[in-house]
């Protein structure tokens, strides 16, 4: 049996109505939790009076929390070292596999650092998505109009080498894992 419907809001109080010319309706209930959890409310449901003011608050909080999830993304991705060198002195390690970017540049300085960065930052993320923490053996190839970076992703097993600083990214990125599941759970209501 449907559970059964309240006549009005539990929220707000405002009356329900289904009638097409004076409709107010509860939200459904993946929008009733997104409200909750982001909006930090606590009720059974929503209509569609109050969730004008309901939606943009846990809108606004989504969004927030993306930054933030983003940032620590961004900056532990940054922090993952790529060498050129083939064998690093004292690092165990599997390999992963090849990973490989490419990106348009016109030929000034300024145009190529920018390439550098955004083909660093893919193969970064190639990296991290077959869980390595490390690209070795990294060549840029420049051609006409095109720079190629690629490299050999690893996982490093004792990570005890790496930088402090890479050590605290992956922490502070680690620790939003909460987050990072909120954040998935609702992506589908955000589009
Ligand atoms: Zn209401």
């Amino acid at each position: 049996m449907d559970k059964e419907t309240p006549e009005s809001c539990p929220n707000c109080g405002s009356e329900l109505n289904r009638s097409i010319l004076s409709q107010n309706l509860l939200l459904g209930e993946l929008k009733t939790r997104f409200i909750n959890v982001f909006a930090k409310k606590n009720k059974d449901g929503y209509c569609g009076i109050c969730a004008l003011k309901a939606l943009p608050d846990a809108n606004r909080n989504y969004k927030y929390m993306s930054e933030r999830v983003f940032g620590a993304y961004k900056n532990y991705l940054s922090s993952i070292p790529i060498l050129t060198i083939e064998n690093p002195d004292k690092w165990e390690y599997e390999i992963l596999g090849v990973v490989t970017a490419r990106t348009f540049i016109v030929g000034n300085e300024e145009s190529m650092k920018k390439g550098e960065d955004q083909c660093f930052f893919k193969i970064r993320e190639a990296a991290n998505s077959l869980n390595g923490n490390a690209i070795i053996g990294v060549s840029i190839v420049y051609g006409l109009q095109v720079m190629t970076v690629y490299g050999t992703a690893i996982n490093v097993l004792n990570e005890d080498v790496f930088s402090e600083e890479y050590k605290i990214a992956k922490r502070k990125y680690k620790d939003l894992k909460e987050s990072r599941d909120l954040l998935e759970e609702f992506k589908k209501i955000r589009k």
